[in-house]
């Protein structure tokens, strides 16, 4: 194939992977973002199994590791204390808790120089050009709009709008070190309408995330403050530990998922294809597993409609699914009515072990990339 003038739009985990599997493969790409620089909010993020894998497909495991502190176990209790599920983490690459900055560094950090240009705001695509707000435009045969969930390229295409998931969230990064019997392990309480998770950070930091049922927009930053004392024991020392002005706080939203991701020239990937909820933890993984079977496509195949099609064949029925159990996942996490909570943490560990790791080992496992 003659060589392509690609353009990813969005310095993201999306953008950066693709662009940094491209260039694996040979391949000139030419990264464009609005913002001047690195997203350096955001916490931190769990990446499974999947997403390791990922990461060792983009050679960039063994720096992941390094700034990542690695999960023995993934532990889901009832607000009464009651085990709800073991997640499996033991695939054949580690689970790890990582700051998002520290994972966005080390992707850009392997582009060559001048690949992404900052202050970038794209506008819109021709057939041949991407246009930006500053009103400069860039030639383009092929365009990955990693835009991320409020696409400007989807909307483009696409005339769709988000779905409030019925919660809102905060997350942080705190000072504190966790202690037995939660060193190690990525650990959720399901209460009524309220979750409340953490896992560990490297240098003696914990990532904790808490979302609760509430109306779309209707909730603060410091509305989280309300919740402490009702949390469960760690609750108390983890917010010790935290900034309370570094808190972040976002209503929870996804799109319905939908067949196609291609639009001509221009294709959709991580969020701006499939943005999910983030009850399974997965968006990021996701993004990172498009990044490496995009470039694979584009190695295999011999024209932009083939790489397209043969991709969206690949990841559509997947990362759609994962989407939609994403959703459940949250809806289950999330009830708020006392009996039915009572229900639900009843008949949860009495699913069949083996049903679930069907599942998880799909989720979690995957390895044909
Ligand atoms: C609360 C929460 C917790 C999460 N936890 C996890 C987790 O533990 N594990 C996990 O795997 N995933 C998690 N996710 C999901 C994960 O954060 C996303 O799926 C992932 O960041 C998507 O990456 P992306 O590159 O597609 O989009 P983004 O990260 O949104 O990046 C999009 C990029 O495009 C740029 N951009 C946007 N518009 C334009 C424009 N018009 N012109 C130019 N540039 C533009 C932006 O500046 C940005 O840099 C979580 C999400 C949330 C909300």
């Amino acid at each position: 194939m003659e060589i392509l003038k690609i353009v990813i739009i969005g310095a993201g985990i999306a953008g950066l992977a693709t662009a940094l599997a491209l260039k694996d493969r040979g391949a000139e790409v030419l990264v464009v973002d609005k913002n001047g620089g690195l997203e350096t909010r955001g916490a931190a993020l769990t990446l499974w199994s999947n997403g390791t894998y990922a990461c060792k497909k983009l050679h960039v495991l063994e720096e992941v590791l390094e700034h990542s502190a690695i999960l023995s176990k993934g532990n889901i209790y009832s607000s009464r204390g009651k085990q709800l599920e073991s997640l499996p983490i033991d695939y054949s690459t580690p689970t790890v808790g990582i700051p998002r900055y520290e994972l966005l560094r080390i992707l850009a950090d392997r582009l060559s120089e001048g690949t992404i240009k900052w202050n970038k705001k794209i506008r819109c695509l021709t057939e041949t050009e991407v246009e930006f707000e500053d009103g400069t435009s860039v030639e383009a045969d092929l365009v990955i709009a990693a835009d991320g969930i409020h696409s400007t390229v989807r909307s483009q295409f696409i005339h769709d709008s988000l779905r409030y998931s019925g919660y809102t969230s905060w997350r942080g990064i705190a000072n504190t070190k966790l202690s037995s019997p939660y060193e190690g392990v990525m650990t959720q309480f399901w209460g009524n309408g309220v979750r409340f998770g953490f896992l560990p950070l490297i240098d003696g930091k914990t990532y904790w995330f808490m979302t609760a049922n509430a109306k779309e927009k209707a909730t603060e930053r410091d509305d989280v403050l309300k919740f402490i004392g009702s949390l469960p024991k760690p609750a108390d020392a983890i917010f010790e530990g935290q900034d309370h002005s570094q808190i972040i706080h976002l209503d929870i939203y996804d799109r319905r998922p939908i067949p196609k991701w291609s639009f001509g020239n221009a294709l959709l990937l991580g969020d701006s294809a499939h943005p999910m909820t983030p009850s399974l933890g997965q968006g990021a993984c996701m993004a990172l597993e498009d990044a490496v079977i995009f470039s694979a496509c584009y190695a295999s195949s011999k024209s932009i409609q083939q790489i397209y099609d043969e991709f969206e064949a690949i990841r559509i029925p997947r990362v759609n699914a994962v989407v939609q159990l994403s959703r459940r996942i949250g809806m289950v996490g999330q009830i708020q009515q006392p009996l039915l909570a009572r229900l639900r943490d009843r008949i949860y560990p009495l699913v069949p072990r083996k049903w679930k790791k069907r599942i998880w080992d799909e989720l979690y496992g995957f390895i044909k990339i």
